[in-house]
């Protein structure tokens, strides 16, 4: 019978990685064993960062596991989910012969990975749909299957198109694939979400990967903190390919902070003034002349079509406002991805489109409430 050992990369079986000096189990006082400075430096006056870093900050792994609510053994943390991803791939692809499988258009590490790793990719488009996008799980698994893909990777909510898979689809897709893929869903947007997460499949199956971060709903992006939630064989994989001390302290203590109650609940206002702001600026945007289609979204930004999305990308420069061209991106060449900002931000994408003002009373009545100090 096959285990989930054997998706792993046969030459990779059995690694350990690198051992270092944080690694070995071993108790004194006087601490020479890893070359480290005995004086801190003055930039850093309690000489927090003069040694180095727990490669799992145990408080922090703690915090996240209590975040996502699963066992700290499933959890690696990463510098942003970008290493996650990178390290999925250079873990389970063996080089020319396996393949990842994406759904464009989608957040395009997944390729960029796979190319470093010189793996196939596998490209089932999703389909746009009347409700949006939505990847053909059924064509997906299929091709997974016929295509010798080690990985799929399910972006929910998607990068750049803003649609949530169901939690049941996902279940089912991760059945279909036990023991000859590993389903990765990306849920870097997934605080945004109305849709449930899937971790809430975690312990059903154990090659269901979910990756979260810190970056966008934290507001932690420079921090790099992001995870892979996984079955403890597997994040013990991603641990021996990952660099010796990935987390750096001062992000650690950054991080930790932001998990804290009171950050959490700053948080989650920031989140209900974003998901308000995606609500209005749906609306606003849908009326405008020259606008063919807003994308309903989960996430913190929206997929706008238009008639000239080179006109409408040159009219937002030149008021200052840089969105994500998609023009290039298949089946999105009339597109562009704009970020929900604050207010006043969201105003002047609103104003380099053309809108005609709001009225201030009526805005100030809808969005001041939800608009976080
Ligand atoms: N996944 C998706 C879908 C993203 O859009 C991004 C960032 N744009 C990432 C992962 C990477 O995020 P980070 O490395 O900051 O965690």
């Amino acid at each position: 019978m096959s285990t989930l050992l054997d998706l792993v990369r046969p030459d990779l079986r059995g690694f350990g990685g690198y051992r270092s000096a944080r690694s070995e189990a071993l108790q004194g006082e006087v601490w020479l064993n890893a070359n480290e400075a005995p004086w801190p430096n003055p930039a850093d006056p309690d000489g927090a960062t003069r040694r180095y870093p727990d490669p799992q900050p145990q408080a922090l792994r703690a915090a996240l596991a209590a975040l996502y609510g699963c066992r700290e053994d499933a959890l690696l943390i990463g510098r942003g989910s970008d290493e996650a991803i990178d390290l999925l791939v250079r873990a389970f692809c063996v080089p020319e012969r396996d393949a990842v499988l994406i759904a464009s258009p989608v957040f395009g590490m997944y390729a960029v990975s796979a190319r470093l790793q010189n793996a196939r990719v596998l490209d089932v488009p999703l389909l746009d749909g009347r409700a949006g996008f939505a990847p053909d799980l059924d064509a997906m698994a299929a091709a997974a299957l016929a295509g010798g893909a080690k990985l799929v990777f399910l972006c929910s909510p998607g990068n750049p198109t803003g649609d949530a898979i169901a939690v049941d689809a996902i279940d089912a897709f991760a059945a279909r694939l036990a023991g000859r893929a590993l389903v990765v869903v990306d849920e870097a947007y997934a605080e945004f979400a109305d849709a449930a997460s899937a971790l809430a499949l975690r312990g059903l199956h154990d090659n269901l990967v979910v990756l979260r971060t810190l970056s966008k709903a934290h507001a932690l992006a420079a921090a790099r903190i992001g995870c892979a939630i996984a079955d403890p064989e597997i994040v013990a994989v991603l641990r021996a390919c990952q660099a010796p001390y990935p987390v750096p302290a001062p992000c650690a203590a950054l991080a930790l902070q932001a998990l804290a109650p009171e950050a959490l609940a700053a948080t989650r206002r920031r989140i209900g003034a974003i998901q308000s702001e995606r609500d209005r600026m749906r609306q606003r945007l849908s009326a405008l002349p020259g606008v063919r289609r807003v994308y309903a979204s989960e996430a913190n930004f929206l997929l706008v079509r238009f008639d000239d999305a080179d006109a409408a990308f040159a009219a937002l420069l030149a008021a200052g406002v840089v969105v994500r061209d998609q023009r290039g991106a298949a089946q999105l060449q009339d597109a562009l991805r704009i970020t929900l900002g604050a207010p006043d931000e969201n105003d002047r994408v609103l104003a380099a489109l053309g809108a005609r003002a709001e009225p201030q009373v009526a805005r100030t009545a809808l969005h001041a409430a939800e608009t976080p100090a």
